[in-house]
């Protein structure tokens, strides 16, 4: 029997896709266009980069403009809830009419300081954004699982409604079986390659492959092993292609059916961010 990445067109554009990082921070600004090169040569084609405040807003924009197969997120992030200039969600909805882009990234995070209060409006008022602008969500959830998964049964759950991922699962397997069950995928990280991250290993085992997305999150999410030798001050994208051959033994799957779903579900966030309705 052919496995489905045979039965593919072998012209298809599917490569690997890194479905959350920040090619705008300034660690990989130094040096990007080596970066994206050591990404193509690994095979990963395709960036899910995400702004984290509004001063990210055009550089993202900008980088999708100049960067093959870079998708744009433009959003504020749960850290910098309470340093939002006035206006900013009049300036994010004039973005969000003018350019093809998704939403992230966006969350909760009870690890931070920024008043939790604060967080929940400015999610809010994001989720609000996505669900007018049928644009794909990308959530940041630090031990908030509660409301971040209340608002996606509510919000989410219908078959009308944009795609939304959690970026970076830390969750249990419960609440990706609630996620799941609510139409939401779930993003693990390159953090999965570090030898003692047993927990989130057995919640990417138990995860269904059509709901599955890979990421870096780079520059940051180093492996913990791959800082301590000091060799790498930072993430970048072709580790992901290291993620996929991970992911793809732990699954028990061969590395290309992988790759072709992943790239499909990929593609439903695309679609979705390109969409302007
Ligand atoms: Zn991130």
């Amino acid at each position: 029997m052919k496995s489905s990445a045979e039965k593919i067109n072998k012209n298809t554009e599917v490569s690997y896709l890194d479905a959350h990082l920040h090619l705008q921070d300034q660690r990989l600004q130094a040096q990007l266009p080596s970066v994206i090169a050591r990404a193509g040569q690994k095979g990963v084609g395709r960036f899910f980069c995400n702004a984290t405040s509004e001063d990210d807003w055009t550089k993202v924009i900008a980088l999708a403009g100049t960067i093959p197969g870079v998708i744009p997120f433009i959003g504020i992030h749960p850290w910098y809830a309470d340093s939002v200039a006035e206006g900013w969600r009049e300036r994010l909805c004039l973005l969000l009419e003018q350019q093809s882009c998704g939403v992230g990234e966006t969350g909760l995070d009870k690890r931070c300081p920024v008043d939790f209060t604060r967080q929940v409006a400015l999610f809010k008022a994001q989720v609000d954004l996505a669900l007018q602008y049928h644009r794909p969500l990308v959530v940041h959830c630090v031990r908030s699982w509660g409301p971040v998964v209340d608002i996606i049964e509510q919000e989410f759950a219908g078959e009308s409604a944009p795609p939304v991922m959690l970026h970076s699962y830390s969750g249990s397997v419960e609440t990706m079986r609630r996620l799941v069950t609510a139409g939401a995928y779930i993003s693990f990280s390159t953090r999965l390659l570090g030898r003692d991250e047993k927990k989130i290993k057995k919640v990417l085992v138990e995860t269904p492959v059509e709901r599955i997305l890979l990421e870096t999150d780079s520059p940051d999410q180093l492996p913990a092993e791959w800082m301590a030798k000091g060799e790498r001050a930072y993430n970048e994208p072709m580790w992901v292609a290291d993620l996929y051959h991970q992911v793809a033994q732990l699954k028990k799957i061969n590395v290309e059916d992988l790759k072709v779903s992943l790239w499909d579900n990929g593609k439903i966030f695309t679609h979705a961010a390109a969409s302007r309705r």
